[in-house]
């Protein structure tokens, strides 16, 4: 069961293959994946996925909100800031001299009104006041300068409270919001330049300018307090908040936006307040926010992270938050766009190297569990060092190449089965036509073991049935030749030639006749065993042929050693089968020509040897130069008469005597034919 179940694929010699197209895949999904990001594309998915990460934390109870909410304008008027000043001015005595440490307010006074004596009167006041109240008012930036967005932010053109206002007021913070690609505020400004008639100042967000106020900073001490660092704004020694390319702050903490029933905040109504609901005595030693809350129509209202339901978050509420996360010093940091882009392709190539290796139930359920890993291990990375990861693109490139893969496998597989489907059904077809050879092979076999009995029974017919009609055709012939010898009257001289030419063509057919009886003979194996002294037997045959050298003017030589060597055998074919080899050499050599029969003795063996110098044989004509009636065929040996047989009864001669025949032959330059007789290994006396 074990490779059924085996999740990784079987072929090893493939693995390594397996692995580069893995690499490859995850490669070109990076690509993609960071093409996309480069683009901005899913931006709000990655937005919001990141947002899973903003976690509420208790506030810390130092920061109140006085809500100017639905009964605060239907009491004193729908826009706040064509209020008579007065109110704001109650307000202040009222939360001075309860000791508040700094009042905030939400609320742009950039219009001079009659009532804003009392109110300049109450800020100094506040501020020589037992708790040194600090006053802080919003100012806006209105047009961002050249630069746009790229660098930082920069105001051209900024609303500031108006003069009177600004002579005394120390603090003063931008109170806008940036809202990101899917209309969420998680930006404000961390620090901006802006340029006035008197040149070009620095200043703060509304929180930072809360913050330094709680902290009683004096206002010439703070461009010491507050250095710019590359991506870091450092707000005393042990706060450091990390902005974005463009100098905006990621507020740290967002708790969800107020109800009318709760909120992260102390939050209570601005006409209870002023009209004695409220025990001033809240007030000690908080950080008092003043802004537009709780109440139907207002503008200033905006969707934040934590937002759920539609529910949004009022301009004031937001201050609140930024400060809260100065206050206890919660800092979030983004993933440098290094570590994204490294991340994004990195995880591709791996993640896709991984599921290449595996089946694609094993890589379904891996996948899975390292994405549901890498999600937590990220979450649990956000919690402890606060850096937001990009968990959208990790997820992706953790996840697009099991896709990929599978997808890739299924077209492999495909491929791989209709190769296999082609491959069988082409050794269908090699097998079928393999039969079909065989099968016609078959037919030929048996269409040449009839031959060859037709053959057997026509050799049969010439031994039994052509032997004695041609004995007889013979006797009277001869007796006929003898006649005409005796008395040439007989018959005329022409008459009498014919017959003997008769009788010798007869005599032919009868040599025929015999030799081929005699290789019946001999494949039937009856052979005699007689010892024989091969040497004499050679020799002669040797003797026999020099006439027809010697007509030939060819030397015919005998090497012959003197401890004659036996044999056993059939004398009178061991005679006829030298006879044929040894005559051969004289009949297909030319005049002149050189013939050496040599014997010698090899281990138990007797060789003979009969050389020749002559017209040799082409070599398509020895390999079928031992087959019955085969004639070489060439233009200087077409005259010389034979019947094919020869050879065929020599081999049959010395392999019935349990020997060897070979030969060796070049066209036009002679031949040798070799024979291998074992020796007789009794003595004579045994005989
Ligand atoms: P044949 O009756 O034709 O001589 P053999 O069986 O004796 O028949 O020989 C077969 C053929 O082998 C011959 O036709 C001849 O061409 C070739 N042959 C045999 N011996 C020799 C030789 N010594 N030199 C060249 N050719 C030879």
């Amino acid at each position: 069961m074990w490779h059924i179940l085996n999740p990784i694929k079987p072929l090893s010699i493939n693995k390594i293959r397996q692995g580069g197209r893995g690499a490859l895949v995850g490669f070109v999904i990076g690509v993609v994946l960071l093409v996309l990001w480069v683009g901005g594309l899913f931006a709000q998915t990655r937005l919001r996925l990141n947002d899973a990460y903003y976690a509420p934390s208790p506030t810390t109870g130092q920061v109140m909100i006085v809500a100017i909410d639905n009964a605060s304008l239907s009491a004193y008027g729908r826009s706040p800031s064509e209020w008579s000043r007065d109110r704001f001015t109650d307000f202040l005595n009222i939360a001075s001299e309860a000791g508040a440490r700094t009042v905030g307010f939400d609320l742009l006074f950039s219009e001079t009104t009659p009532d804003d004596e009392q109110f300049i009167n109450a800020i100094i006041d506040a501020r020589q006041s037992e708790a040194r109240t600090r006053v802080i008012m919003p100012m806006v930036g209105l047009t961002v300068g050249a630069d746009d967005y790229t660098q930082s932010v920069e105001y051209a053109d900024v609303l500031m409270p108006h003069s009177g206002f600004g002579s005394v007021v120390e603090n003063r913070g931008f109170v806008n919001v940036y809202p990101d690609a899917d209309s969420t505020i998680r930006r404000q400004i961390s620090s901006v330049q802006y340029a006035t008639a008197d040149g070009i100042f620095t200043g703060h967000s509304f929180a930072i300018a809360l913050y330094l106020a709680y902290l009683r900073i004096p206002t010439p001490a703070i461009p010491q307090v507050v250095t710019a660092e590359d991506g870091a704004l450092n707000i005393t020694p042990e706060r450091q908040i990390r902005v974005d390319v463009n100098g905006l702050w990621m507020p740290n903490y967002f708790g969800s936006p107020a109800t009318d029933e709760q909120s992260a905040f102390v939050v209570v109504s601005f006409l209870d307040v002023l009209e004695g609901r409220v025990d001033p005595a809240i007030f000690a030693d908080k950080a008092v926010l003043v802004g537009v809350m709780n109440s139907t129509g207002i503008t200033d209202v905006y969707a934040v992270p934590t937002s759920t339901g539609g529910t949004r978050m009022s301009g004031v509420e937001i201050h609140a938050h930024a400060f809260e996360s100065l206050l206890q010093n919660i800092s979030f940091r983004e993933q440098s766009s290094t570590s994204q882009l490294l991340m994004i392709l990195g995880l591709a190539i791996f993640t896709s190297m991984v599921y290449s290796q595996l089946r694609w139930w094993a890589m379904l359920i891996i996948g899975a569990v390292m994405m549901v890993a890498m999600s937590v291990a990220i979450i649990t990375y956000f919690d402890m060092y606060l850096v937001m990861v990009n968990l959208f693109y990790a997820l992706l490139a953790g996840s697009l190449p099991i896709g990929a893969n599978l997808m890739l496998d299924i077209v492999t597989e495909t491929t791989r089965r209709q190769l296999t489907e082609a491959q069988l059904s082409a050794e269908k077809q090699v097998s079928a036509l393999r039969l079909q050879v065989i099968a016609e092979k078959d037919q030929q076999n048996a269409t040449l073991n009839e031959l060859s009995m037709l053959k057997t029974r026509m050799i049969r017919m010439a031994s039994h049935d052509l032997k004695n009609p041609l004995g007889i055709v013979l006797t009277y012939g001869s007796l006929i030749v003898e006649d005409v010898q005796a008395d040439s009257t007989v018959m005329s001289q022409d008459h009498a030639r014919f017959v003997e030419s008769m009788v010798k063509s007869g005599h032919d057919m009868l040599y025929i006749i015999e030799e081929i009886l005699n290789l019946e003979q001999l494949r039937s194996g009856n052979i005699k065993k007689d010892t024989l002294a091969f040497g004499f037997l050679v020799k002669e045959v040797v003797e026999r042929n020099l006439m027809s050298a010697e007509e030939k003017k060819q030397t015919l030589t005998l090497v012959n050693p003197p401890d004659l060597p036996l044999v056993q055998g059939d004398y009178r074919q061991l005679f006829q089968a030298i006879t044929n080899l040894v005559g051969n050499a004289v009949k297909y050599t030319p005049d002149n020509g050189i013939i050496t029969v040599k014997l010698l003795q090899r281990d138990d063996m007797v060789r003979f040897e009969v050389q020749d110098n002559g017209y040799g044989i082409s070599e398509e004509g020895q390999k079928n130069l031992f087959q019955e009636f085969y004639r070489v065929r060439s233009a200087k040996t077409a005259h010389i008469q034979g019947t094919g047989l020869g050879l065929s009864l020599v081999k049959a001669v010395i392999e019935a005597h349990g020997g060897t025949i070979w030969m060796t032959s070049t066209e036009g330059v002679g031949s040798t034919f070799f024979v291998e007789l074992p020796l007789f290994e009794g003595t004579l006396e045994d005989e």
